[in-house]
């Protein structure tokens, strides 16, 4: 065995990885400086590192550990399948047993209208195909003119150039300048943060309707599809207005351009339900599937999608040329199988709809209470806090914006909780496995952090 175990002293370690590896999302400079954290082992809602403590991982990894971690049901799959055929491809007019399975699996578990699915290894991936989908649906069926892909500011849907592209993160925008052309980007649903002296049912209609200005804009016959995470993720957990996805819906319908829900998060029973779509009853045309798929003990992703587009992308005939040497890996489909069985068979999807998600939805609103807390929201196993320097006032911000959330961040990793900081909203997302004692501490840890952050804000008169 030549893996690289707990093998070597933290610090040594960390010398070798600040030698060597260039982390994905992070100032490089200043984390060598820092010293990274070691991860060693994980099992159910719990981290351990390297110097042995034990963390609860409130973040399910980035938002994909659905199962909890160390599941021997998938690593023995993924094992079974490995020694019968641990790689071939999907080209050439071959399939595979596993991919075959998954592929049936999905077309089960999603919407009634979606019956195919195209994989890929990732939600950037996805996007990327969904970006080339939509335009080659188009052209099959004789309009190649329509090409302008809409999506969110704040939205986002992987960091691929055309991830990056339909996501509406400017910090990422400016970096090698994009987006790309054919892109184009209308405000998000974020009361919170931008709803000014509108309601929240007000707000929704009036952000809604930047959509049917955007298209008339643009030109309706030049644009492709609209592109959404049902609840925004790496944004900051931004649930919309309940007044927002009915009026896009209704401006949808009316409008002759395809609509893309992206489930890389929503998807697979965050939000109680097999899909985001689901429990906002929006009826997508294409679906971009990733993490929750696999628990991310592998990486896959994939689209899918419905009859409409099946229709263009199938029916009329004629290669589409795209694909991945990894689509539909025989080790990543087994890997998924085996997911989607424990999910099924441990009733995930009523476990968060029915028991963990109120019970910590409940908890977690509490939180809403608190002298830092301007909001506490949550759906399904999905929630944000927005710290904020004057309670009762949200047009008021800390002065240098995600300092507050960083130092809030840091805190609750000392207190044992993975915690993820947005601007200076801590977010969590945790495993679907979360047990009643488990949530209690989620929520008691979170307390103990709010009030260390709250104190240090006091004693350096940022509050
Ligand atoms: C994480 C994410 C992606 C990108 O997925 P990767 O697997 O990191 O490429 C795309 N869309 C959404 C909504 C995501 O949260």
């Amino acid at each position: 065995m030549t893996a690289v175990s707990n093998i070597y002293p933290t610090a040594s370690l960390q010398a070798i990885d600040a030698a060597h590896h260039i982390h994905p999302f992070t100032d490089t400079k200043e984390l060598n400086e820092e010293g990274t954290r070691i991860i060693t082992r994980a099992d159910g809602v719990w981290l351990t590192d390297s110097d042995g403590n034990r963390i609860m991982d409130g973040m399910a990894g980035l938002w994909c550990v659905q199962v909890g971690h160390g599941r021997p049901e998938i690593a023995d799959a993924v094992h079974k399948q490995m020694s019968e055929l641990s790689y071939y491809n999907t080209f050439f007019k071959t399939t595979h047993p596993p991919v075959v399975a998954l592929a049936e699996k999905l077309a089960q578990l999603a919407p009634p209208h979606m019956n195919h699915v195209f994989f890929c290894s990732s939600g950037s991936e996805a996007n990327d195909t969904v970006f080339r989908m939509v335009r080659h649906y188009w052209a099959q069926m004789g309009k190649p003119e329509k090409q302008v892909i809409i999506g969110r500011w704040n939205g986002y849907h992987g960091s691929t150039v055309a991830g990056t592209s339909l996501g509406g993160m400017k910090a990422m925008h400016e970096q090698g300048n994009m987006p790309i052309p054919g892109v184009h980007h209308v405000d998000q649903p974020y009361w919170f943060g931008e709803g000014g002296d509108m309601s929240s049912d007000e707000f929704g209609i009036h952000v809604a309707r930047k959509l049917v200005q955007a298209i008339d804009e643009i030109g309706e016959d030049k644009v492709a599809a609209f592109i959404a995470e049902p609840i925004q993720g790496a944004g900051g957990v931004i649930i919309p207005p309940e007044t927002y996805w009915p009026e896009v819906k209704r401006i949808l319908k009316e409008r002759d351009i395809l609509f893309v829900a992206d489930e890389v998060i929503c998807g697979f029973g965050r939000l109680g339900t097999w899909f985001g779509s689901e429990y906002f009853g929006l009826e997508p045309d294409l679906m971009p599937i990733a993490k929750g798929l696999s628990s991310g003990y592998l990486p896959i992703g994939g689209v899918l999608v419905s009859d409409r587009v099946c229709e263009g992308l199938i029916d009329k005939g004629g290669e589409f040329y795209h694909g991945y040497t990894y689509s539909g890996h025989p080790a990543c489909a087994a890997a998924a199988l085996a997911n989607l069985e424990i999910m099924e068979s441990e009733n995930l999807i009523g476990y968060v709809a029915d028991d963990i998600g109120p019970y910590l939805q409940q908890r977690w609103k509490a939180l809403g209470d608190h002298p830092l807390v301007g909001e506490a929201r949550m759906v399904g196993l999905m929630g944000a806090i927005e710290l904020v320097p004057n309670k009762g006032d949200r047009s008021v911000k800390f002065a240098h914006e995600g300092s507050v959330g960083t130092m809030c961040r840091d805190l609750s990793f000392q207190n044992g909780l993975v915690m993820r900081a947005v601007r200076d909203s801590m977010i969590i997302s945790p495993p679907l496995v979360l047990s009643h004692e488990e949530a209690d501490l989620l929520v008691a840890t979170t307390k103990k952090t709010l009030d260390a952050t709250y104190n240090e804000l006091k004693r350096t008169g940022q509050v």
